[in-house]
C-alpha cells in the first residue's frame, strides 16, 4: 500500500489536534542564516538538533551532495532569495561524510536509466545537444572538495553580496560532529549570529 494514505491520516490528526502550534513562526530566519546541505536522510533531524536550530531559525536549501552545479540554477537562486528577500546574513554549506555523491558512478547511473526504460537514443540525443551525462550527474571525490566547490561558487557569484560570509563544513552523519573547513569572517563589521 502507498504511504500516502498513512501520511494523510496522520496529517489530519496533526492539524485537528493543533500539534502545529509549537512550530508557529514566520518566513524570515530568526538566526539570519541560509544552509545549503545534502538531502541525506540521516541529516533530516540530526543536523538541526546538532546545531540547535529550531523551526524558523534558518532557510534550508537541500539537494544531493549540497552541490552547486551551476551558477544560475535553482540552488543558487534560492540562496540569493534567502539573502536579499528573507534576511539571511550568512550562508553555511554543510556536506557530510559518507555522502552518496562521493565518487558517484555516472556510467552506472546511466545504465540504471536504461534498465528502467529510458531510451538509449534519448540519452544520445541529449549528449549530442551538449548535455553531457558525466557532467550533469557528476559528484565529487570527497565531501571536502564538494563543499569547497560550492563555497567558492557562491562567493564569486556576480550577484552575491561581498559582505555576506560563506562558511564551509562537513558533518558526521551519525554523531552530528561538525568539522570546519572554512569560517569566512572576511568583514570585521559583520553582525554576530542572533
Ligand atoms: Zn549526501
Amino acid at each position: 500500500m502507498s504511504i500516502v494514505p498513512r501520511l494523510l491520516e496522520f496529517n489530519k490528526k496533526f492539524v485537528e489536534e493543533k500539534q502545529y502550534e509549537s512550530y508557529l513562526t514566520d518566513k524570515f530566519p530568526d538566526k539570519k542564516i541560509a544552509i545549503l546541505t545534502c538531502m541525506d536522510t540521516r541529516l533530516v533531524e540530526l543536523l538541526p538538533k546538532a546545531l540547535n536550530l529550531k523551526n524558523g531559525d534558518a532557510k534550508f536549501i537541500k539537494n544531493a551532495g549540497a552541490i552547486l552545479t551551476q551558477p544560475f540554477g535553482s540552488a543558487m537562486r534560492s540562496i540569493l532569495v534567502a539573502v536579499y528577500e528573507l534576511g539571511a546574513r550568512e550562508v553555511l554549506v554543510i556536506g557530510h561524510h559518507g555522502c552518496g555523491m562521493t565518487n558517484l558512478d555516472t556510467g552506472g547511473l546511466v545504465n540504471k536509466f536504461i534498465e528502467h526504460g529510458v531510451d538509449p537514443l534519448a540519452i544520445q540525443t541529449l549528449e549530442n545537444a551538449g548535455i553531457r551525462m558525466d557532467k550533469f550527474l557528476r559528484g565529487f571525490e570527497n565531501p571536502e572538495e564538494g563543499v569547497m566547490h560550492s563555497v567558492k561558487m557562491i562567493r564569486k557569484h556576480p550577484l552575491f553580496p561581498h559582505d555576506i560570509p560563506v562558511h564551509g563544513f562537513v558533518m558526521h552523519p551519525e554523531t552530528g560532529n561538525l568539522e570546519v573547513l572554512v569560517e569566512d569572517y572576511r568583514e570585521e563589521a559583520l553582525s554576530p549570529l542572533a
